[in-house]
């Protein structure tokens, strides 16, 4: 086996990434050497390739990066029995500590220790993966392994969803980008009585409606809200508010729209604090607001992976483009255009 390998880095501070050849891993007792297949790009990715606010005041170069996976077990540690080389695999990319109150009490996604891979400590864009056997998620035959390299913003998706009962209700979700295209399939599927996508791209809101909306509104449009409010019981309100956009106008949106003692759940992250009036748009309307993080480990990745083999959910007409790994500078062009869904690289 060779002993290097092409890795994509962020180098330094700074807009852009760079392929390096780096030494392969070495695998742990615990660990796995994962060889990767394809990879997701995440809007994570496009923080840190542009290096924002945020990408600059979390992340540390050099760090090899990237968060959603699909691969091939090559190597198990000593002490991993459950495993073996062949095996198709995924994983959660949030790593907790694994012995803090968190961690032991089911809530591991919000470990304060947490490390995230690709933003942490070195991710999976790279031929080959250093990962904790316990964090990998093993790939049903009957699913695709394009689906299976974005398990992890379908999780965030699915968290998201089932964070509250949207059985016999209507939702609204603000913002449908791949996880919010996803979270319109998995709250029809849910039950949801009716599912509004709220985006200001024209390709979006229309893959909105042949994935699970029932109507989609462009926020750009004068008086959306007001029609969107008419599908309402006496234009009162949406029961769920899905903001996914983080944006501050899509904040500001979500708390009109949902009803009074609706619910709430907040995936997208704003770019810096917002300004709210708790008492009009929370207190006095009596809302159920919910913060989401991550995944459930392994709730939710054991309810995706339902969901796809019940063939609820197909996750293939997210994927709009797939890139080699080597052109990765158009891949995350087409992102920041806004052409693309969810876009994959492939890495052979
Ligand atoms: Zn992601
Ligand atoms: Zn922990």
């Amino acid at each position: 086996m060779p002993d290097t390998m092409e890795a994509l880095v962020k180098a330094s501070a700074g807009r852009g990434m760079a392929l390096e050849t780096r030494p392969r891993p070495a695998c742990g007792e615990n660990d796995v050497i994962i060889r990767i297949r394809k990879t997701g790009i995440c809007g994570t990715d496009v923080h840190i390739y542009q290096w924002d606010h945020w990408a600059a005041s979390r992340v540390h170069p050099p760090l090899v990066v990237g968060h959603e996976f699909v691969g091939i077990i090559e190597e198990v540690g000593a002490e991993v029995d459950h495993l073996k080389p062949g095996d198709l695999v995924s994983g959660e990319g949030h790593i907790g500590c694994g012995v803090c109150y968190f961690c032991r009490t089911g809530q591991g996604h919000i470990c304060r220790q947490m490390q995230i891979i690709g933003v942490d400590r070195d991710g999976c864009f790279a031929h080959h993966f250093c990962f904790p056997a316990a964090n990998v998620w093993k790939v049903r035959p009957e699913i695709p392994a394009d689906a299976a390299a974005i398990f992890d913003p379908y999780g965030n998706a699915m968290h998201t969803v089932m964070a509250q009962s949207v059985a016999g209700k209507t939702v609204a979700i603000i913002g449908v980008g791949a996880i919010g295209l996803m979270a319109c399939k998995i709250a029809a599927v849910a039950g949801a009585l009716s599912v509004f996508a709220v985006d200001p791209q024209e390709h979006k809101r229309s893959l909105a409606l042949r994935y699970g909306a029932s109507e989609a509104f462009d926020p750009n449009e004068t008086a959306w809200k007001q029609r969107l409010l008419r599908h309402t019981r006496e234009s009162s309100g949406v029961d769920v508010v899905l903001e996914m956009s983080g944006s501050r106008s899509g904040l500001q949106a979500t708390f009109e729209l949902v009803r009074p003692g609706g619910e709430v759940a907040l995936l997208g992250i704003p770019p810096s604090d917002v300004t709210l009036n708790l008492a009009e748009s929370i207190i006095f309307k009596a809302i159920t607001l919910r913060g989401i993080n991550g995944r459930l480990m392994f709730e939710t990745w054991y309810q995706c992976e339902q969901f796809l083999l019940e063939h609820k959910v197909d996750l293939l007409p997210l994927i709009t483009h797939r890139f080699p790994y080597r052109e990765y500078q158009e891949a995350f062009a087409v992102l920041e255009r806004g052409e693309a869904v969810k876009v994959i690289l492939e890495w052979g």
